[in-house]
């Protein structure tokens, strides 16, 4: 009702919100403070960031298939002939035969009896977890688990215990005394689902899958893994870390992302017909969240079908990856233990991190800072990625300018 009256002058603004300016002060002089950077051009090895012209090594378009045409084209023919979105979830009127050819060439790519399709691979183990793991079980997760399977975790309401990264024995000895002792009733764990990324997406280093899977079929578990970083990278035309390993029929649950790689956007878990029958009835991201857009799955069938026809993709990301770690580590910079694309460059403190990342920037090259709490707090980075659409003079010119930049701030001898 307008009463005509003056109105009433706000509260004062601070108040409620009032938390939120103070800790964004305590991380901007703590220097983890994350400004965005915005990108005026597709996101390429070369593009335009805040109105600079930069080689992008800032992100995970591993084959450069974001712009590849007939991802392109796939997109536009289903934008035209479906409409730009699908209009409901997936399990009221959502689903169209194009989400359902996509699912259907995953699993085969896979080599499992099915797959579903979530909006993102975060989304994924979030909706994942918590269907396959509840009160009765227990979950034995990696140390570094990305924060989406940590996140499916909480909200599932199963018990955890955590292994130090990647390490087998250690593993072992939990599933050992989980088996062993039980739950706090002692009652026997009604089932034991280990998790694992397959390439941990901060260090590049890749999950030691054979010895999980044989620990886990030592005591009865199952084991799940999250290939984000594995998908269209490792394995036969990118099929992920599973075949990489030739693991076939014996992990139980695998994510991946359509995000990275594949150039577009989703998750999907791949695994027995039994998975993806229980996740369209109980996966909440599936069951209350819209479906992609026709465009979205229309792109990412495209990909899978690159990744079969034009292998010399993947053949390129890895003779790229070789060339460009080399040439950091002659520079004498710490890689860390990376074995993949990704390439993290050690810095030490979030400063410094920071300080190298805005400076390469100003010489021409994007590669993001990771501080706190993203890593430890002494294990601040730059983190790379190139990609199979780098040029020998971009990935030469981008080392250039980590040596120029590293000598002048003391990172390598000069
Ligand atoms: N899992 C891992 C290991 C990841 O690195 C990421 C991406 N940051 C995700 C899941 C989430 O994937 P998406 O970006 O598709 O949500």
């Amino acid at each position: 009702m307008t009463t005509g009256s003056t109105p009433r002058a706000p509260r004062a603004s601070t108040a409620p919100l009032a938390h939120l300016a103070a800790e964004l002060d305590e991380l901007k002089a703590a220097h983890l403070y994350r400004p965005l950077r915005v990108m005026s051009t597709a996101n390429r090895t070369r593009v335009t960031v805040d109105g600079r012209d930069v080689i992008s090594l800032a992100s995970n378009n591993y084959l450069g298939l974001n712009t590849h045409p007939r991802l392109v084209e796939a997109a536009e023919a289903a934008n035209r002939a479906f409409g730009v979105g699908s209009g409901a979830v997936r399990t009221i009127s959502g689903t169209m035969t194009i989400h359902e050819e996509l699912e259907a060439a995953l699993a085969a790519f896979k080599h499992v009896e099915a797959a579903l399709v979530f909006q993102s691979g975060f989304t994924c183990n979030t909706g994942v977890i918590p269907v396959v793991a509840g009160e009765p079980d227990l979950i034995v997760s990696d140390q570094l688990n990305h924060a989406s399977i940590i996140d499916g975790m909480r909200l599932s309401k199963a018990p955890r215990v955590i292994y130090r990264h990647k390490d087998v024995e250690h593993l072992r000895e939990l599933l050992a005394t989980a088996r062993r002792e039980g739950r706090p009733d002692g009652e026997p764990y009604r089932s034991i689902l280990v998790v694992t990324d397959g390439v941990f997406s901060m260090d590049g280093d890749i999950a030691p899958l054979p010895g999980i899977v044989e620990a886990a079929e030592a005591f009865d578990a199952a084991v799940f893994v999250d290939d984000a970083h594995a998908s269209g990278v490792l394995g036969r035309n990118g099929r992920g870390t599973v075949d990489h390993f030739d693991l076939h029929g014996r992990i139980a649950i695998q994510v991946g992302t359509l995000s990275k790689a594949i150039g577009v956007l989703g998750g999907y878990v791949a695994g027995p017909l039994v998975l993806r029958d229980m996740l369209i009835q109980r996966g909440r991201p599936f069951l209350f969240s819209t479906s992609h857009p026709p465009a979205v799955a229309a792109a990412c069938l495209a990909a899978i079908r690159v990744l079969e026809e034009e292998p010399e993709l993947i053949e390129r990301l890895w003779s790229n990856t070789r060339r460009f770690k080399d040439g950091l580590r002659s520079l004498g910079f710490d890689t860390g233990v990376s074995e993949t694309p990704i390439t993290p460059v050690m810095v030490g403190d979030s400063a410094t991190a920071i300080r190298f990342a805005a400076r390469l920037l100003e010489e021409g090259v994007w590669a993001t800072s990771v501080v706190y709490p993203t890593v430890p707090l002494d294990g601040a980075r730059l983190r790379t990625i190139v990609t199979a659409a780098h040029s020998d003079d971009e990935l030469d010119a981008c080392l250039e300018a980590f040596g120029r930049v590293g000598r002048e701030l003391g990172l390598v001898a000069g």
